[in-house]
Formats: C-alpha cells, structure tokens, sequence
C-alpha cells in the first residue's frame, strides 16, 4: 500500500526479477549498512547517522522524482540491486559480514534513519554526489585530482582525525616482474659489470680492473667486497645490485574524495553532531528535508519540448481517406497536451503553434537551446492498407529513459484509448539523432483507417489523447 507520508522508489529486484516499489529509507537502511566499514570497531551512532545522511542524497540524486536519471540498465526503474547503480547488501550478507555485531549494527541504524528523517545533504537544491572513502590519511581530495573535473563541495579538507585508523599507513611488496607487466614497462638488465649507486643507501663502488668490487658504502657503512660476500652468502665479488621487489608506502584508504569515515568517526567520538561532521568535509552544502513533489504539481520544474510535426501548405503530412490531415491533428493534440502539462506545472514549448512550415533543423535548434527533460515529436503514421491501424514510438539508440517513458505513455494510451500497440522501437530520424537531450517520436495511430480517421475528428478523442500522454509522463515520474 503506498502512503503518501513516505517517498518511495522503483527497485529493479534481481532476486525477484521485477520492478518493486520499496519505502526509499528501507533502501537506505541496506545502502548504509553495506557502506559503514567493519574495521571500525568502536561505531559512533553520530557516524551511523552521518552514513545514513550520505546513503540517502546519495539514493535521492538517483530517483528520477528528484530530477535524476535513474538506473541506466533497467529504463523503468530508479536504481537496481544489481551493482552497478548502488551497493546494496541485504540481511544474509549483512550477517556474513558482521556476524555477532549484525543486531547491534542494524538497530544502530534504524534509530539514525528515525533521526535524521528525510534528510539529504543538497547544493543548489540538488542533492549532491556525496563521496566517501575509509581513511584520508592527513588530508581529502580536490575532485579534479581524482575525476578529473572540479565539483564545488569535494574540496581538500585537512584531517588527522582518522590517525589511528589501521590504513593510516599501509606497505605493500610488489615485484619487479608485477610492476614490469601492469605498467608495461622495462627495468635496464643489469649485469655483473655495471656500476649502480642507490642514492643515501648504496653508493661509493670501487672496483677493481676484473669487476670485482673492492669496497662499497651501504647505509652509510663501508664494508669489503669480501664481507659482503660473506655476510650475504653470495657465490662472487663481482656483483651488481638491482631491485627485485619494491616497497610501495601509502598514507590512506581510498581515492580521498569527500567524507573520511575513520576520520568523520573519531569526530562523532569526540562529541561532533553529524551535522558539523558533514559540514567539515562537504564544503558549502546545506543538509536538508527534501521535499516531495506536489502532488497537485508533480511536473514542477520538469521541462519539455513538444513537437508537432508538419505544418504549411507543402507539408501537411499523412491524409485520411476522408481528407483528415495529419499537421492539423498533431497540432491539435500538441497544444492540448500543453495545456495538461502545464496545469501539472510543467514548462512547455511547442516548435509551432500554428499552421506554419518549421524546418527539421529549426526544430532540433529550438530543442538545443531549451536542453529540455524530453523533446516529443507527435505524428500519425499512414499506410497502403487501410485496415492497418494502431501507436508506435521511436528513441534512439541507447536512449534508456525515452524507452522508459515511452512504455509509460504507450501502457497509458492502451488503457485509456481504442488503440493497439504496435511497438517500441529504435530508429535515427533526424530529430530522434540531433536533438541532444533524449526524445521520442509518437506516431499516434493510422489516420489512413477509416475508423481510426473517425476517431480523430471529435475533438474529445484529441483530448483524450492529450490525456493519455500526460498520464505517462505523470506515471513515468512517480514515486
Ligand atoms: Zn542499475
Ligand atoms: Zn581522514
Ligand atoms: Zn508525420
């Protein structure tokens, strides 16, 4: 049952293998709960909330309600459970992983969703990418040194808070063999007679005139050629030294972007609030309550571009048998549709408004300019046939959320109007190619039908169908 008191999203279920709508903190409580770090030992609840905080803007900016893209791989749904879109680990692999701590962790965790209640850490409205990592090791990153571009609120922040953490420091041994084959490099052979001087640890290497080494500094001591050869158990004088494994040092876990959460943790212990705590590592963000759409108003702030194609004395398009013509019902149906949305709150445009010729160019232009949410192009379609009748749509190649919307609209036509479904499908028409925001092509039904042709003269029908269509994008964006 979906109470409006919460919000809720669509979650692909791999287990299920259905979209399934869940309340969004259920979904927190198994993001949060696979991000806080085992290796913490001594679990601050202030942290738990702070990584609750991070777990829900981090879920929010995914949800397409909140203006975001949703999961890239299933068109119909906000984020899956599969990975790619965010990690969820549900209650066996929880209690795999925290074992006797899993009650205590996952209480912890239920009492922070109740207390910080709707929160989301936000900038400019938009909640924002909210990174973590497990151990800065001194200081956080400037996002261009990690991602490459400059994102406002990842700036370097100062910690030695997470000093005790067990990754301040770490020390791996890789040899040479690895480095040659991972970095595709060479190291130089070196060979008995070659002079090498590893700076401050071995240097000063005298020779004699056969290569024999006759005395050489190493730390800082002087020792014969002999002694080293004895001390070392090596076969021969006439040595060479040259690296086998490398000691790699580092200072940190992570790639050092936004929150440290050994450091964010010894906050909390200190007597930090999660709101200080986030507020030290995102720099300039608000944490606020984030607001559901009105219901009154669910396309508030949604932009879109409808297109009504043809139009002018030398395009009038497809024709019914009775003489119907498909650039006066387009029109028709697009300026309805507008008036729908915008009653939704919507921003609408129409590439005309009238009976005028607008070039495909002009078109694609106007929509690049507007960089709309979607650019919708209305058609009939005509056939040789007049039996033939029926709603297809177009998006272009790897479009996913015009997919996703066109399922929307297409569901609503089929319920609510005399049509038949004749598929989804992939084209490149020019507009579909060069509008650069992500756009449908919606060939309403067959006006060569006699019927259909019918249909299409009542004026309630056009507005049915300018219903219909606002049911899907309404739909497309829900919960
Ligand atoms: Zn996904
Ligand atoms: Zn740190
Ligand atoms: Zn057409």
């Amino acid at each position: 049952m979906i109470d409006d008191r919460f919000i809720y999203l669509k979650i692909y279920s791999s287990n299920e293998k259905k979209v399934i709508i869940k309340k969004l903190d259920e979904i927190v409580k198994y993001v949060a709960a696979a991000q806080l770090p085992n290796s913490i030992e001594n679990i601050h609840p202030e942290f738990v909330k702070v990584q609750v905080i991070l777990a829900r803007t981090n879920l929010a900016r995914k949800m397409r309600m909140f203006g975001g893209k949703g999961c890239l791989k299933y068109s119909d749904c906000d984020i899956c459970d599969e990975g790619h879109c965010i990690t969820i680990l549900y209650d066996d692999e929880l209690k795999r992983i925290w074992k006797d701590r899993y009650n205590k962790i996952i209480s912890i965790i239920e009492e922070s969703i109740k207390a910080t209640e709707g929160l989301v850490i936000t900038m400019n409205n938009r909640p924002i990418i909210a990174e973590f990592h497990n151990t800065c090791g001194g200081a956080t990153e400037n996002s261009e040194n990690v991602i490459g571009n400059r994102v406002m609120y990842l700036r370097k922040v100062l910690c030695d808070y997470c000093l005790n953490s067990p990754n301040w420091e770490g020390y791996k041994e890789i040899s040479i063999e690895e480095i040659e084959e991972k970095l595709k490099v060479r190291f130089p052979n070196l060979t008995p007679t070659l002079k090498i001087d590893m700076k401050g640890f071995i240097e000063e290497i005298d020779r004699d005139d056969e290569g024999r080494i006759t005395s050489i500094k190493i730390g800082g001591k002087v020792f014969k050629g002999t002694e080293v050869k004895e001390i070392l158990g090596l076969d021969s004088t006439r040595f060479s030294i040259a690296p086998k494994i490398l000691g790699v040092k580092t200072r940190g876990q992570g790639d050092g972007l936004g929150l440290c959460q050994y450091g964010a943790n010894q906050m909390a212990l200190m007597g930090f609030k999660f709101d200080d705590i986030i507020n030290y590592y995102f720099t300039g963000v608000e944490i606020r309550k984030i607001e559901k759409p009105c219901i009154k108003k669910p396309l508030k702030e949604k932009i879109l571009v409808i297109d009504p194609g043809h139009g002018g004395d030398d395009n009038i398009g497809a024709e019914g048998p009775g003489g119907l013509r498909e650039k006066d019902v387009v029109l028709k149906i697009s300026k309805r549709l507008k008036e729908f949305l915008e009653n939704l709150g919507a921003t609408v445009y129409l590439t005309r408004d009238e009976d005028e010729y607008v070039s495909l160019n002009k078109r694609a232009e106007l929509a690049n300019k507007i960089r709309p949410n979607f650019f919708i192009s209305i058609h009939l379609n005509s056939f040789s046939n007049s039996l033939i009748r029926g709603c297809e749509m177009y998006y272009y190649k790897g479009d996913r959320e015009s997919l996703g919307l066109a399922k929307c609209i297409m569901n609503s036509m089929v319920k609510n109007l005399d049509v038949i479904n004749r598929g989804i499908k992939v084209a490149a028409f020019f507009l579909l190619r060069e509008v650069g925001t992500s756009s449908l092509h919606i060939d309403i039904d067959y006006v060569t039908n006699p019927e259909v042709e019918k249909l299409l003269k009542n004026n309630e029908y056009i507005d049915k169908i300018a219903e219909s269509i606002t049911q899907g994008i309404v739909e497309y964006y829900k919960f």
